[in-house]
């Protein structure tokens, strides 16, 4: 996956979260305070404006870049946890011009680990860290075994799928879900979902 590649799945990303504003802004208007929708669309729209600059630039300064922006436009928790994976994950990616399979796993595991340390948040926290963990995990298992390009893309979604919906059951114990008599319990984590939405399209391009 090479820069162009990488602008076009930002662009379905993009695409993809400005389609789900009613269903995310009532996730997050249950559990928090109704703005995940606004941050994570703010984030995308940002890149969005940035496809000339990104077009041209190495894969560690292209996503470096995009995370110092979500870092400084985003608000709420959103930006600064996107904004911190998205910088410390662009490392993995230094004097390389393309993202290979092997390569994005390094990616999103960076992705993963930046997150937990920002957010002090563990997988089972009912957080956007649940599906990100689920996925990593069954990128891992794709890696050692031997399924096909199909296969693999279809595993990691699903697992990234399950890692969202899982949320649905469990008690908030970070964000402000935690806020609530019963911790949230019953409605997937608006943060879980954007995520989710995010690793299907990214695993699509990294299958590719
Ligand atoms: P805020 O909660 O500050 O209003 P957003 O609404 O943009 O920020 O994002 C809320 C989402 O952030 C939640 O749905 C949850 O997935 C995620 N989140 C909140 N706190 C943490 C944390 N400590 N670690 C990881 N993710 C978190
Ligand atoms: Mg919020």
């Amino acid at each position: 996956m090479d820069s162009n590649k990488i602008i076009e799945m930002f662009g379905e990303i993009a695409a993809k979260i400005e389609s789900e504003k009613d269903y995310i802004t009532e996730l997050d208007s249950i559990l928090g305070d109704g703005d995940h929708w606004v941050n994570i669309n703010k984030g995308y729209q940002k890149i969005m404006s940035m496809t000339d600059e990104l077009r041209g630039l190495p894969l560690s300064k292209l996503f470096m870049n995009v995370g110092m922006s979500i870092m400084s436009t985003v608000g709420g928790s959103s930006g600064v946890l996107y904004g911190d994976a998205f910088i410390k994950a662009s490392k993995v990616l230094k004097d390389q011009d393309s993202i290979s399979f092997e390569l994005g796993y390094e990616f999103l595991n960076e992705a993963l680990n930046a997150m937990m340390n920002r957010g002090k948040a563990q997988p089972g926290d009912k957080t956007m860290i649940d599906p990100l963990a689920t996925a990593v995990s069954a990128y891992n298992t794709c890696l050692n075994s031997n399924v096909s390009r199909v296969e693999r893309a279809e595993i990691i979604s699903q697992a990234a799928y399950d890692g969202m919906l899982a949320t649905k059951s469990m008690e908030a114990r970070k964000g402000r879900a935690t806020y609530r008599e019963d911790k949230g319990v019953g409605y997937i984590d608006a943060g879980a979902a954007t995520m989710y939405y995010q690793l299907e399209i990214m695993c699509k391009y990294l299958n590719n």
